[in-house]
């Protein structure tokens, strides 16, 4: 079987799992793989419609025990062919109730479409967060311009106490026949653009048009464990629609301001952490800078550069619900560039106590080089 359709495998869960193992897994995979968060990224979104695709007959339990008995095979013809065709917004309107309560419904929530004519255009804006902003979450206030329906003719495009009239050219059709040859054929009216109706007496406060330009000022919540690229939608708060079909959604980028001295990845904080060559020989304690205020790390004897010494639960708050990532600190041991008379001194007995240079451990050591070339 192709990895593709055996299920379980595109959701990284056992056969025997439960419905709520496998709705974490579906979680976990859809927010992984969410086009959103891999912008341009064909496979990424390849997976995620398999992951749908894979919940959808999981979650099922008449699906599943089909698929369990007779494979995708058996499935064929009644699941409507899987989401391949499918935009990303439908797949999470699809599912809607497996994300609700979970951080999830901040990221894809919003409205759902709505209204006949032609829904406004989505609109995008960028915001930028402090690091640590990530794990409070924030509020920010952005300002944009859309255009909305006209107040003043609520958007008929006809001054106030007029009407459109029908459209004398194609009484209405939006559309003329026209002779060519010895065929007719239909073109979009000339005199209404297609609308059936003509303004006479155009609205002065949007010149006919039945949208006037605006500036808002909206509240845009954050919610914490956010990442760099990932985006909001704020239902509904886009352009607004012609003829009073709904407005479209807006779409805010959010970026988080690099730290001095933390780096992201994942869940997982990094920090890289100098600490004296004595400590790292003998041990003992630090007190080490986290997202989350201060802790002391204890640093066992003989640490060398490059270990890496995890704190739990220092780190970003999962975005599957499943926890909260660990702060990682990476140790960089020093040795002293500068040596006073005393601690020279010191040094030089210590080197005597070492242990002689061993010529079998060089050669050793040697051989092994000798290898890599
Ligand atoms: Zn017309
Ligand atoms: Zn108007």
């Amino acid at each position: 079987m192709p990895e593709s359709s055996d299920y379980y495998r595109v959701l990284e869960v056992e056969r025997s799992a439960s419905d709520d193992e496998i709705k974490k897994a579906f979680r976990k995979a859809a927010l992984k793989h969410h086009p959103d968060r891999n912008p341009g990224n064909k496979d990424a979104e390849h997976r995620f419609k398999q992951a749908a695709e894979a919940y959808e007959v999981l979650s099922d339990p008449e699906k599943r025990r089909i698929y369990d008995q007779y494979g995708a095979e058996g499935l064929r013809g009644a699941s409507g062919g899987g989401f391949s065709s499918a935009s990303t917004e439908d797949i999470f309107e699809h599912f809607r109730d497996v994300f609700e309560g979970t951080i999830f419904a901040d990221f894809f929530g919003g409205a759902r479409r709505g209204g006949r004519g032609a829904r406004g255009a989505h609109l995008r804006c960028d915001i930028e967060i402090d690091f640590e902003q990530v794990l409070t979450g924030a509020e920010k206030t952005i300002e944009i311009e859309r255009h909305e329906t006209c107040n003043e003719c609520r958007g008929s495009g006809a001054r106030k106490g007029s009407a459109p009239s029908t459209c004398s050219l194609c009484r209405g059709h939006g559309q003329v026949q026209q002779a060519q040859g010895p065929f007719f054929i239909r073109t979009t009216c000339p005199r209404c653009g297609g609308a059936g109706r003509v303004i006479n007496d155009p609205c002065p406060a949007c010149s006919g048009t039945g949208r006037t330009r605006v500036k808002r000022t909206l509240q845009i919540k954050v919610p914490p464990g956010i990442d760099e690229g990932m985006q909001l939608r704020i239902g509904g708060e886009g352009e607004g629609g012609r003829d009073g079909a709904s407005r479209g959604d807006l779409y805010c980028v959010v970026h988080v301001k690099p730290h001095a001295f933390f780096q992201r990845r994942d869940e997982d904080v990094y920090l890289d952490l100098p600490i004296n060559f004595t400590l790292a020989a003998l041990g003992g304690e630090v007190e080490v800078p986290t997202i989350d205020g201060s802790v002391t790390l204890k640093i066992s004897r003989g640490t060398q550069t490059g270990q890496e010494l995890r704190i739990k639960g220092k780190g970003f708050p999962s975005l599957d619900g499943g926890g909260t990532g660990s702060q990682i600190v990476r140790v960089f041991v020093e040795v002293p560039k500068k040596l006073t008379a005393k601690q020279e001194e010191l040094l030089r007995q210590f080197e005597k106590t070492e242990e002689p240079r061993s010529e079998a451990r060089e050669k050793g050591l040697f051989d092994k080089f000798k290898d890599y070339f």
